[in-house]
C-alpha cells in the first residue's frame, strides 16, 4: 500500500470505483474516463509503479487474469476489437500503479490508435542496429 497513491486507495477500497473482478491478487475496474464504452483497468493489489519494476512472477500474476477480462468485455459488448495497452513512464503513464487498459473498440469510436508503418526507412542494417541494442541491452 502506498499512502499516495490513488490505485492503491481503489484496491484498499477507501475511494470507490465499479470493480469488475477481483481477487487474492488483482482488481478490474471501470476506467473513469470510459474512453470507450467498457474501459477497463487490471491492476495488481501490490503497489508497483509500473512494467519495468514488475517480477516475472508478478507479471504472470496480473497479465495471466487479462483473457479472462478481455472476454468478459468482448461478451458483454460485443467490440469490432479489443485493445489491450499498458503505459510506462511520463508522459505516458499518469497513474504510477501499474495497470492494463483493456479498451473495447467501436465502429467510429473516435478512438485513434494506430502504428505507423516505418518500413520504408528500414533496411537490413536498421532491423539489425535495431536488434543488437536490445538484445545487448538484455543482460542489463
Ligand atoms: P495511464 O495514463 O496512467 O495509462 O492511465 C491512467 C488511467 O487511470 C486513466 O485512463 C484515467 O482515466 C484512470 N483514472 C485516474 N484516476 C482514476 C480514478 O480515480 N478512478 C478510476 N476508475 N480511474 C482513474
Ligand atoms: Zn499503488
Amino acid at each position: 500500500m502506498n499512502e499516495d497513491c490513488i490505485f492503491c486507495k481503489i484496491v484498499n477500497g477507501d475511494i470507490p470505483a465499479f470493480r469488475v473482478y477481483e481477487d487474492e491478487h488483482v482488481l478490474a475496474f471501470l476506467d473513469i474516463t470510459q474512453g470507450t464504452r467498457g474501459h477497463t483497468l487490471l491492476v495488481p493489489k501490490k503497489h508497483v509503479e509500473n512494467a519495468y519494476g514488475l517480477s516475472e512472477e508478478d507479471a504472470a500474476m496480473l497479465f495471466k487474469r487479462v483473457p479472462k477480462i478481455a472476454r468478459a468485455i468482448k461478451h458483454a459488448f460485443d467490440p469490432i476489437g479489443l485493445n489491450i495497452i499498458n503505459n510506462n513512464d511520463q508522459p505516458l503513464q499518469s497513474v504510477f500503479h501499474v495497470h492494463i487498459h483493456l479498451i473495447p473498440r467501436y465502429a467510429s469510436d473516435g478512438m485513434v490508435l494506430s502504428m505507423k508503418d516505418r518500413q520504408d526507412e528500414y533496411g537490413k542494417e536498421d532491423y539489425e542496429a535495431v536488434r543488437k541494442a536490445i538484445k545487448e541491452s538484455l543482460g542489463h
